[in-house]
């Protein structure tokens, strides 16, 4: 079973991804995090990336596609793949339907005033990775991970001018792709803004009326 996870940021992808994960043992795929190890790497390509994706812009698709590919190609024991941040642009959309078949499409839909009010308060362990949120995943002790008791910090790419301009790239070229999932009957839009546990509720019932 494949499918694509999308909405804007702070609409709890990286979250629910995890939690199909472990319900249906998919491989999350998250394309944000696949471009940001590259970046940790210190390779030229990663330099690249990092300029591009601290200004809140989509880096190139040739380089996104090949990353899906060559993924797909390495988790292919697992049931399948969670699309966590890709398709994000039509281009993106052709290279994944001529190469994967798509079994759904879940939207987690949020107002851009509750994404910009959730990005602010994002943290994030720079050592592991692992992510937390000052209003609803909130660490055991204040600014520190659970895990390895680093210091949380904000991304590079949380800034004010950086989130607006992902949101206007989101409602620009990501979520016109909705039509596109709708025509192949395989979109469902879920309500973002309700509990972790509700969301992840009606995202199950959207995947067994699939
Ligand atoms: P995310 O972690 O999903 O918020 O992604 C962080 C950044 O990575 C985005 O703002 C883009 O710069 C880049 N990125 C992630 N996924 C894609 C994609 N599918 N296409 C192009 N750029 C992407």
């Amino acid at each position: 079973m494949n499918i694509i996870l999308f909405g804007p940021q702070g609409s709890g992808k990286g979250t629910q991804a995890e939690m199909l994960e472990k319900k249906f043992g998919l491989y999350h795929l998250s394309m944000g995090d696949e471009l940001r190890k590259e970046i940790k790497s210190g390779s030229a390509l990663g330099k690249k990336l990092e300029k591009i994706m601290n200004k809140g812009l989509l880096v190139p698709s040739e380089i996104t596609n090949q990353i899906a590919l060559k993924i797909s190609k390495l988790k292919e024991s697992k049931n399948g793949i969670i699309f966590d941040g890709y398709p994000r642009s039509m281009d993106q959309w052709l290279f994944l339907k001529k190469n994967f078949k798509i079994d759904a499409a879940i939207e987690l839909h949020l107002t851009e005033k509750e994404s910009v009010r959730r990005i602010s308060s994002r943290r994030l362990c720079p050592k592991c990775g692992r992510n937390y949120n000052t209003i609803y995943i909130i660490p055991k002790v204040a600014g520190r991970c659970d895990d390895d008791n680093q210091k949380l910090v904000q991304r590079d790419d949380d800034t004010p001018k950086a989130v607006m301009d992902r949101l206007e790239i989101y409602h620009s070229q990501t979520e016109p792709l909705k039509k596109e999932y709708d025509k192949l009957g395989i979109l469902s839009v879920i309500e973002g803004d309700q509990s972790i546990q509700k969301v992840s509720k009606d995202i199950l019932a959207s995947i067994k009326n699939n």
